[in-house]
């Protein structure tokens, strides 16, 4: 170890990982101790690996202290409405992966005692198994729940966050936003710190826009969309990735050229409307002709309990999407390599009518108890009649954006309100009534005409 700690050059060098004072992350002191040294990255690993230990008895059934998946589903369940497969499958997902990190920390600690102990050094480490990373592809419409969802865990995980677009990432050397960008957007979620931004959940949406576009779908052909997945590949692989631009990181860069980030514990969450995957679906299946679902044209749907066409497209869809394998992303256009990081599929549904009444009211913050509170700080208790919100639901629908549209519809109807109630002290209680949401709220007390 005292070989370690000190180069011929009498360059320090920490005891535990080797690194010069140069290729750690932080500007704090290495610390000394009896001819051996420890950087301020190892400390920091070090005090995770304590606290974890300082943490509450763990019970047998849930050793390392998590969330288990049913308790990550119900907080999910809290604020996103229906979507009940991905949040499974997601709390299955994110539970693994944290498990997969908490693994890690127990053999990176072996790792330390052994080192302490050289007498172990030949001892079959148990924690010598690595689990692989399960990234996670959501597929499903626009509006459905999907950036909510992920935001919702990263909120829940207490864990970096960040948000980007598939389609403003260029293939390295084009003008653009560099794959880069995203981790220092998680390195600014994470206030600076690299250590903590690695175990982060990076989100990128619209993935399905760079997929190659050599399928019969979508005519034009591209191939700057592989690019795109080709460099998006670089960080989802985990490896340490040299941030060149490290103003963005570091206040003081000028006295650390090289800083790296290990991307290999950051999970990814991609999502997409993969429009005509279901197509994709439905014709592979129809080639194996053991394989049916009914179709909405089918004579097969008189047995359909009264759905309209429109349902049954939609719960169409929604089966053949439930089968989708890598052989189907392939042929929409996504690249093997990027099909393989991202092993955990799960599907997100359309939306009905009652779904976006419940989106409306139910979860912990609702947009209409949103829209209550305000203006119960104004003093005045709002309140929507259930044909109200039926009619903002089925105004919504017809926007054919999900959910997205009923927060402006709210705002379009509410807008007068909020602007007339903080002068007045006689209305108390406004009730929002259907034709209100058809034809416009009218209070003549509130001089709303
Ligand atoms: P996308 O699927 O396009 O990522 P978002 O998650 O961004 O859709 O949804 C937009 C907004 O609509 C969310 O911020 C949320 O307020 C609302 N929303 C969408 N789906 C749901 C849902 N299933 N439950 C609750 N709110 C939802």
């Amino acid at each position: 170890m005292s070989e370690k700690g000190v180069t011929k050059k009498t360059e320090t060098r920490c005891s535990f990982c080797n690194h010069t004072k140069e290729q750690v992350n932080s500007t704090a002191k290495f610390v000394q101790g009896n001819g051996v040294f420890i950087c301020p990255d190892c400390v920091k690993i070090c005090i995770t690996i304590i606290n974890a230990d300082l943490k509450d008895a763990p019970d047998s059934k849930n050793p390392i202290g998590l969330l288990t998946p049913k308790e990550i589903f119900k907080h999910l369940d809290d604020y996103v409405v229906g979507q009940n497969d991905s949040k499974k499958t997601l709390a299955v997902a994110v539970y693994n992966h944290y498990k997969r990190l908490h693994l890690k920390d127990l053999s990176d600690r072996q790792l330390i005692d052994e080192n302490a102990n050289a007498s172990d050094n030949d001892s079959e480490s148990k924690y010598n198994i690595e689990i692989a990373k399960s990234n996670i592809l959501l597929v499903g419409p626009t509006g459905t729940g999907k950036t909510y969802l992920a935001q919702s865990l990263a909120k829940m995980m207490r864990v970096p966050f960040c948000i980007a677009d598939a389609t403003s990432v260029t293939e390295a050397g084009y003008v653009g936003d560099d794959v880069e960008n995203i981790l220092h957007r998680l390195i600014a979620a994470a206030d600076g710190d690299i250590i903590q931004a690695e175990r982060g959940i990076v989100y990128i949406d619209e993935i399905d826009k760079v997929a190659r576009s050599t399928n019969s779908l979508k005519g034009n052909k591209d191939i700057s969309g592989e690019g795109v997945q080709q460099a998006l590949l670089k960080i989802v692989e985990g490896t340490k990735v040299k941030l060149t631009d490290t103003a963005k990181t570091t206040k003081n860069s000028k006295d650390k050229p090289d800083v790296y980030m290990d991307t290999s514990n950051v999970l990814f969450i991609f999502a997409g409307a993969f429009v005509g995957l279901d197509d994709i679906v439905k014709t592979r299946l129809n080639k194996d002709s053991s394989f049916g679902f009914f179709s909405a044209n089918d004579e097969k749907s008189d047995n359909n309990d009264g759905l309209s066409k429109e349902e049954l497209e939609s719960l169409e869809k929604k089966n053949y999407l439930k089968q989708v394998n890598t052989e189907d992303l392939q042929e929409y256009g996504m690249i093997p390599e990027f099909i393989g990081r991202v092993p955990v599929v799960a599907v997100v549904e359309d939306l009905s009518i009652s779904d976006l009444v419940s989106i409306l009211t139910e979860p912990k913050n609702a947009l209409i108890k949103q829209y209550k509170k305000q203006l119960e700080l104004d003093g005045v208790d709002l309140q929507f009649d259930k044909d109200a919100t039926t009619e903002i639901a089925k105004m919504a629908m017809a926007q054919g954006t999900g959910a997205r549209g009923l927060r402006t519809i709210l705002e379009r109807i509410l807008e007068p309100i909020m602007f007339a109630v903080p002068d007045n002290d006689t209305v108390k209680k406004i009730v929002i009534k259907q034709a209100d949401v058809l034809n416009g709220y009218k209070n003549k007390e509130l001089e709303i005409f």
